[in-house]
């Protein structure tokens, strides 16, 4: 918000209002909750009447938001087969229950039945599109067996950038509710894949070649070809596979403002809180289709304070607190235009790789790398970046970032730069 950001004000004036607000919102609690995963639901209950808000967030997670909700229990965390459960208060009056989902969903393939006043059923559907289902995946000594049921499907298989990854997208396809990801003798998972298709990740040696898919009776094989050649021999002897890979860490993404602040308003009464949830929630979609755990801190217009914000990173246990925001200076000075992001302490490495994957995708203006004390950056004990993507009260900026093309841009720098940043933290 300007160059005078609303951040600093924010940051020490509304500390104080938080903690005498608090007590005395919540009245209901979360009693209990169960999961069925073969079935695709989940049921829970609570003490007292409340009135869930359920929403489907990047296509792979249910978030159903209980108002005036205690969860009186550490923050939870289950996984059952392929559907994972979270639990946690994810605001002093609000408890928040993630059914994070293999396959991708649309919000019309999710219900919210009531059970009497106090008890909910929410079930979710196979995607549409999806004829084909993979049963399981089995390792057979020559290869992996994807046993699928229905239509044939022609797979296609990927390497990641890093070689660390191959990818086998299947059209058409979802995943049996019995599907188990498997770790032995192979890492392979069912990610996110385009709507109403299914990816299978698959963590194999940096040196081996492109791993093959056939079609057999049973489904399809997927297989290592035979190890490389004997004139490749005196190459180096590849790095022992690591523990993990990018996609064991978090990402928050912080969209600014919200709600009844909205931020700076620039030429055409363009408001920054709308521009700069439309980027975050594209930034959180492509960070997710690499299989990078991602959470925003806000999803809708609402308003919410600065402490919230860095409190859920800490909650969730970020890796990165990417802030995203819009500048702002005089609508006398048109001229003024151009990409501006910061860092306080230990996000300067972070802040450097988004401005310079943002400047690749968009050629903004460059306006530099800065340190600054913004509230989100001060406090948050993980490397923090905050992004002013451009000025809304400039008059080249104002429409392009009106503009959704220009939005999907800005955010593919954002996340490219965040996954350039999350590739060399593997490698250490
Ligand atoms: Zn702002």
């Amino acid at each position: 918000m300007g160059l005078f950001h609303r951040q600093f004000l924010l940051g020490i004036t509304c500390i104080g209002c938080l903690t005498v607000a608090t007590p005395g919102w919540a009245q209901a609690t979360l009693e209990s909750w169960r999961v069925d995963p073969h079935r695709r639901r989940l049921e829970f209950r609570t003490d007292q009447p409340t009135q869930p808000q359920l929403r489907v967030v990047g296509g792979q997670r249910v978030v159903i938001d209980l108002p005036d909700t205690r969860w009186r229990q550490p923050q939870t965390q289950q996984d059952f087969g392929t559907t994972q459960v979270r639990i946690a208060q994810y605001q002093p009056d609000v408890a928040r229950l993630v059914v994070a989902v293999p396959e991708v969903i649309s919000p019309a393939q999710v219900r919210l039945e009531p059970q009497g006043s106090q008890g909910w059923t929410v079930v979710w559907g196979v995607p549409v599109n999806a004829s084909t289902i993979l049963q399981s995946a089995q390792w057979q000594g020559s290869g992996i067996l994807l046993r699928l049921s229905g239509p044939e499907v022609v797979g296609r298989v990927r390497r990641s950038k890093d070689r660390q990854w191959l990818y086998v997208d299947l059209p058409n396809t979802a995943v049996s509710s019995s599907f188990q990801n498997q770790t032995r003798p192979y890492n392979l998972r069912v990610e996110p894949g385009a709507m109403g298709s299914l990816r299978l990740a698959l963590e194999v040696k940096t040196s081996d070649p492109d791993w093959q898919l056939r079609p057999i009776p049973q489904g399809l094989l997927l297989t290592r070809p035979n190890s490389t050649p004997s004139t490749n021999q005196t190459a180096p002897p590849a790095p022992p596979p690591r523990p993990g890979t990018k996609t064991r860490y978090t990402v928050l993404i912080d969209p600014g403002h919200g709600g009844s602040d909205p931020g700076a308003i620039g030429r055409g009464g363009i408001q920054e809180k709308e521009i700069v949830l439309d980027i975050s929630r594209r930034v959180a979609r492509l960070l997710e289709a690499q299989g990078i755990r991602t959470v925003l801190s806000r999803t809708q217009d609402v308003t919410l304070d600065l402490e919230p914000r860095v409190a859920l990173a800490e909650r969730v246990n970020a890796t990165l607190l990417v802030s995203i925001h819009a500048n702002a200076i005089s609508l006398s000075r048109p001229e003024v235009n151009g990409l501006e992001t910061y860092y306080y302490q230990n996000g300067q490495w972070l802040a450097r790789s988004i401005h310079k994957n943002v400047l690749k995708t968009t050629n903004a203006p460059d306006r530099g790398v800065r340190q600054a004390r913004f509230y989100v950056l001060r406090r948050s004990s993980m490397r923090a970046s905050l992004v002013e993507v451009g000025y809304v009260t400039g008059a080249q900026d104002a429409p392009r970032l009106a503009s959704s093309s220009y939005r999907q841009q800005v955010a593919q720098g954002i996340a490219q730069g965040i996954i350039r940043y999350l590739d060399n933290l593997s490698q250490k």
